[in-house]
């Protein structure tokens, strides 16, 4: 059996073009969704990351604004910025490209962001919101993989979700989610014993590891549901996932490759969180 490739870029587009629709109707009664992402330092996977955020809303026909600070900026300084942004009805997103230098305290810089203008979810409201299954921010990524199981028309209901990683931006949220749509899940980590045991039993199988080609074909269930969050570069150079993309399309059911799998997602879901910021912050949803 071959997999059937879940194809990120194309359920990105069409989950973009049904956010358009609703960035329009705010735009046509004069309120353009914005967005401020905030980066310090030079590290230069984080600028791509924000280029392309800043591009995906200018293709949506969103406010969108980036600010560099030095790297040796001071927590004061950046949580300037961020009251800054807090108060500018302009924006109704603000995000910080994380990882940040190690002199920051990323933890007191989240909590500055108004919750309400919080789109990557990361603030402990939104994080207790989310616990609960109500919060208006899902974090991106895993709000991308939700999603895209949903437009493939995976049933999450009753099966077992098993993720790979608890880390608080994906392991963790993702986890929370496919619970909330009544899957029975379990999480693995680095202290897990037999890892291929729990692998091995998962209908639907999230890698959020980060580490190349570390899911292989004898840890998936045949006909299983497998969803590749990892980014990693190989020893050539090469952009390559969590699983062994080759070998274990040969028994899923279901597969996203990288790129141009979860990745296309989480871009996504940041103009869909930044709209929703939009629309609740201006009063029409909640
Ligand atoms: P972290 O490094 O924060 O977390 C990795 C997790 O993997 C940890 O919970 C760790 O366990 C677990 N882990 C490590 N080794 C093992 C092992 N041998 N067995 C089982 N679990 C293990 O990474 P992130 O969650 O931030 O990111 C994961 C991957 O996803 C990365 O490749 C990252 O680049 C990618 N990513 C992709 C995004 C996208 O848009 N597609 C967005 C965000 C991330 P423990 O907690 O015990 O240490």
């Amino acid at each position: 059996m071959t997999a059937q490739i879940i194809d990120g870029k194309a359920i990105a587009q069409e989950v973009r073009l049904e956010w358009k629709v609703r960035a329009d109707r705010l735009i046509a009664r004069g309120i353009t969704p914005g967005m401020a992402v905030i980066i310090v330092g030079n590290d230069p996977a984080s600028k791509v990351y924000v280029a392309n955020k800043v591009k995906a809303c200018a293709e949506l026909g969103l406010y969108s604004i980036h600010i560099e600070l030095p790297e040796n900026a001071t927590e004061a300084e950046l949580l300037a910025e961020i009251e800054t942004l807090n108060r500018d009805p302009r924006i109704h997103g603000i995000l910080v490209q994380l990882p940040l230098p190690k002199h920051l305290d990323a933890h007191r810089v989240i909590e500055a962001i108004n919750p309400d203008k919080d789109v990557d979810g990361f603030h402990e409201k939104n994080v207790g919101a989310l616990v609960t299954g109500e919060t208006p921010f899902p974090s991106c990524t895993p709000y991308g993989v939700m999603v895209m199981l949903e437009k493939t028309g995976v049933q999450i209901e009753g099966k077992h979700a098993v993720v790979v990683g608890r880390s608080n931006i994906v392991g963790k949220p993702m986890a929370l989610l496919l619970l909330h749509k009544n899957a029975t899940v379990t999480i693995c980590t680095s202290k897990t014993v037999d890892l291929a045991r729990h692998t091995r039993d998962a209908d639907i199988l999230v890698a959020a590891v980060g580490k190349p080609n570390f899911i292989t074909k004898d840890m998936v269930k045949p006909g299983a549901v497998v969803i590749d969050v990892g980014i990693n570069r190989n020893s050539e150079g090469k952009l390559v996932g969590d699983v062994d993309f080759a070998n274990v399309k040969e028994v899923a059911g279901y597969i996203t490759p990288v790129p141009g799998g979860v990745g296309p997602m989480t871009i996504t879901m940041l103009i869909a969180n930044t709209v929703r910021a939009a629309e609740r912050l201006s009063g029409l949803n909640k």
